[in-house]
This record gives C-alpha cells, structure tokens and sequence, in this order.
C-alpha cells in the first residue's frame, strides 16, 4: 500500500509538547500526539472504492494485511505521528470550553492529484480530549457515518467523506437512550477523510484564551493550505477568508434544505471551516416535511436544531466565529456586512433552490408567496418530502394533480375537505405559473431530477441494516452504499426504496428517535 504522505497540520502548527495520553486542558496547541488503541479482532466490512480512487490505492491494496491494520489503528504509517486535535465549542448555544478531538485520531494527510486528504480513525480510543468519554464508537454509528457521508457526497453536498468502516472486535458499552439501560455493543471505526477537519471550534479555543498569537498562527495557515487564492495574510484577507466561510456554510446549507438533511448538533465544534458537512451523529432525513423536525432527542424540548432552523444556526454559529477571529481584524463593520450579506443571499439562494425543485426559471413576481404557500400545504397533513418533489416533475395539470401526487401523501384517502381545497389551489396556480415557462415538460422533469432525488438514506433504511449487521448480516450495508451513488436516478431494481416510511418505524429507537450516544 503506498500513500503519497504530505503532513502539514502537524508539521507546521503548534504542538502539545505532553506526550503522556492523559486527560486534561492543552494550551497554546493546535493538536496532541496519540497513538491509536490496538484492537481485539479487526475486520473491514467495507471500503469505498471512490475514495480508494481518490487517495491512489487500489481494491487489491483494500484486501492487504497493511490496509486492515492501519484503517483500524494498529499499525501507523512509516514516517507519520498520528494526533488529536484541540477545540472548543459552544454547544446548544452555550460555550462548553474545550472539547476536542475526543475520539477521533488523524492518521496523516494524503497528496493525490493535487488534492489534499487528511485521514482519521473516528473510535480508534482515547486521546487527551476524551474528557469523561471512552474515545471508542459503536457499530450503529459508525455504519449511519460511513453510509451518509458517502450519499450525501453523491448528491452534490460538500461534505467529509469516508474510505473505511471497519469492526474492532471490543465490546463498547453505551446507553442509547440515557435512560439507564446500558448495554455492550460491537465496536467499530470508521476512516474519515477530507481535505482538512479544522472546525470553527479550533480558532474559538484560542479566542478564549485570549492565545492571539496561536490563533493568528492557525488562520494563517488555513489560509496558506486551504484558501491560498486569497492572497498572503492581512487584515484585508482575514476578512476575506470570513465571507469565504461565510459563503460556503450558506451554501452546504442550501444543499441540505434542498434534501431534506437535518444534521441534529450544528455546534459550532461540528462547524467545519471549509463548509463540509461533518460529524454524522443524530441526523436525520426528512420523511414528512416538517419545519420543527429534529431527530436528536436530546434536543427534543427546545429544537434548537429544527429542519427549519438551520439556515439561522449557521448565521449565529458564523457570529461566533467573527467574534473569535475579531482580534486579528479589529473592526467590527465589515464583519457584520458579511453577516448581513447571509440573510439577503439566504434569502435569494433559497428561492432559485426551491424553484428549481419546481421546475420554475424564469423570474416572475410573487413567486416568494408562491412558494410560501407550497411550503405551507407541505405541512397540512404529512407529506413525504422526497416522493412529492420526485413525482412533481410529472405534474401537468390541476385536473390530474393528485393523481400524480397521492402517493406522497401518508392518508390521502382521509385528506379532509379544506386541505384538498388548498392543493387543488395550488395545483391551479402551477398550471398556470408553468405556462410562463420556456422549457418543455419533457426537459422540466429531466431538470428536476437532477436536484430531486429519488433515493436518500431514509432513517429507517439505516437501522435496517444496523441491525441486520448486529446480527452479522452486512449485505444491507453495501445494497444501501451501491444505490446511494447514484440517488437521482431511477433505479428500477430499488423501487422498493422508494416508499415512505413503513408505520413500524414511526416512533422507533434509531429511525426517527436518535440521541447523541455513539
Ligand atoms: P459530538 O457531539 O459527537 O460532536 O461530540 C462532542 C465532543 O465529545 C467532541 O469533542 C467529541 O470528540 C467528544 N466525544 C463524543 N463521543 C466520544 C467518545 N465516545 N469518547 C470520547 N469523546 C467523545
Ligand atoms: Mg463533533
């Protein structure tokens, strides 16, 4: 197995010079050495054959000795010192001090065409940020990572990705539902990658130190490595590198409406600065469209992180990071003029989403009300957000609207009377908005099916193969992984996917109720 290693995070950043795997505060460091835990019995289970592509290996490389013992911690890499990293965050709004790579350990970062991997083992054991935690993670959680990243990078969304998920053999107790009922689970870990994992947590720890020469050191090489087409560091580009994040944060998050994903804990540790989607815990997927849907449990009274709500929790969360970055800029203007900036491209960029999963181009007054009320007949009665958006690319009149939409909806057969009346409404504005549209029916549908998928990872499709791989049945896991390349077409031979919720999953643990123990 050969890997074209290029380190430069540890390299080039401020190190804990404690080598002692203890646990405890780090200052004025942007990582800790740690070695990863050997494991009982390691077994891959799966391998993504894009990433073996992107890093330059290939599937023979996959089946070796070297590529088991490495993706699952217990062999490092010749001329690599895997590390964690140091950051903080505020979670569910309120500053939670250090936080930190507490079960995740890099392994190196890859050159490959040009492009920049940094590799990581997530529940490879403890590291100095494991706080009270056990640094390991469990075989749920890591097939929800490992499934979702790879679906989400197939549907457009800039996210993390991952290369391998493997089984350590251990046993992992945790208790789900923090109802005190622990229980010992398989063991796994999954090799992330990305082109870098620095979150917004790691510029806040300094801030809160008040560390601005580490601070400035770790925003300067940011913009070195991953923004270098802004130019040497100076104010002028500390602030372009804050529109930048600002920018793409906006736009994972556009993606993630356009979708249906709903992360479950944007903390601002979980807030990558190159507007990655990262750390796949308690997310979820939309089955009815619902604004005040979140899957994570331990956010079920406030709903901090709503469906709804994510587009405002990355504006607050970029608040966070321009109050952290401020001491090396020390103007406030023009970082709230990018803040600003936000909420008018929210605005814009929301509508063009939604009217392209409408199939609507042309600028036409009113189409904001238009849209307001689709959204609003969204969440009369449960509807299926992924089946109504797929099947509109067959709509063509008010007359057969239902007919081409029934299916999207969980009790069509008791749809009261007024609701009926709404969509028929509503089907008859369409009708007549499509016809100030210059694109054939035949080209709307193919358009629209490009930025409608047909296959996501419902929540429930990944607990179905969670628990057949608890009993060791891992088939599941690739069926999902192959149709998930490809989720905006047709597909025949999954149609079977292509249904909403069966009743069975409403209410249960891992497919619509899902908290943070992983
Ligand atoms: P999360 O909510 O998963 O983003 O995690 C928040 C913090 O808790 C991060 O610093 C994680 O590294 C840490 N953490 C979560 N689970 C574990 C675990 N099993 N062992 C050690 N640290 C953990
Ligand atoms: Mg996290």
């Amino acid at each position: 197995m050969k890997l074209k290693i290029k380190d430069k995070f540890n390299q080039e950043l401020p190190t804990d010079p404690i080598l002692e795997n203890s646990r405890r505060q780090v200052a004025k460091a942007c990582f800790s050495y740690v070695t990863p835990k050997q494991t009982a019995k390691p077994e891959v289970l799966h391998v993504s054959p894009e990433m073996l592509k992107n890093l330059g290996l290939s599937k023979t490389d996959a089946k070796s000795d070297d590529f088991l013992k490495v993706f699952t911690g217990n062999k490092v890499l010749e001329n690599t010192t895997p590390y964690a990293m140091c950051y903080g965050g505020h979670q569910f709004g309120n500053w939670a001090g250090q936080l930190g790579d507490g079960r995740a350990i890099n392994l190196c970062e890859v050159e490959h065409k040009n492009k920049n991997w940094a590799l990581q083992l997530k529940g490879a054991g403890e590291t100095p940020y494991s706080r009270t935690a056990d640094g390991l993670a469990v075989l749920r959680s890591s097939i929800r990572e490992y499934l979702c990243s790879e679906a989400m990078f197939h549907l457009g969304v800039p996210t993390t990705r991952a290369l391998s998920l493997v089984l350590s053999g251990d046993e992992v107790m945790r208790d789900v539902m923090y109802d005190g009922n622990p229980a010992y689970e398989k063991g796994a870990i999954v090799c992330r990658t990305a082109e870098s994992f620095l979150r917004f947590g790691n510029y806040q720890i300094f801030a809160s130190r008040q560390d601005d020469e580490n601070l400035k050191k770790l925003v300067d090489y940011t913009i070195k490595h991953h923004f270098s087409h802004l130019g040497a560091p100076s104010k002028d580009t500390y602030i372009a590198f804050f529109k930048e994040v600002s920018k793409r944060t906006l736009q994972m998050i556009i993606e993630w409406q356009r979708v249906g994903f709903v992360h479950g804990v944007m903390n601002t540790d979980n807030m990558s600065i190159l507007g990655l989607t990262i750390d796949y815990g308690p997310y979820g997927w939309l089955e009815g469209y619902d604004y005040g849907w979140t899957p994570n449990t331990t956010d079920r009274q406030h709903k901090r992180y709503r469906y709804g709500n994510q587009p405002n929790i990355g504006l607050w969360n970029l608040l966070q990071l321009a109050n952290a970055i401020y001491p090396l800029i020390e103007e406030a203007e023009p970082l709230e003029a990018i803040l600003n900036q936000y909420k008018t491209d929210f605005e814009s960029q929301n509508l063009q989403m939604m009217k392209a999963k409408i199939g609507l181009y042309e600028e036409v007054d009113n189409d904001e009300d238009f849209i307001k009320n689709l959204e609003e007949n969204l969440q009369l009665v449960e509807t299926d957000m992924t089946i109504f958006f797929r099947n509109l690319s067959d709509f063509k009149d008010e007359e057969t609207g239902f007919q081409v939409l029934k299916d999207a909806f969980y009790d069509f057969d008791n749809m009261p009377d007024e609701v009926k009346k709404e969509w028929e409404f509503w089907f008859l504005n369409y009708e007549v908005r499509l016809q100030q549209e210059y694109t054939s029916p035949t080209e709307r549908k193919q358009k629209m099916n490009t930025v409608n998928p047909k296959y996501v990872l419902r929540n429930y499709m990944a607990q179905l193969a969670i628990d057949d791989a608890n009993k060791g049945n891992y088939k599941l896991i690739d069926e999902l992984f192959q149709m998930l390349k490809k989720p905006y077409n047709e597909q025949p031979e999954y149609e079977k996917w292509f249904e909403k919720r069966p009743e069975w999953a409403r209410h249960k643990v891992g497919c619509s109720m899902l908290s943070c123990s992983s």
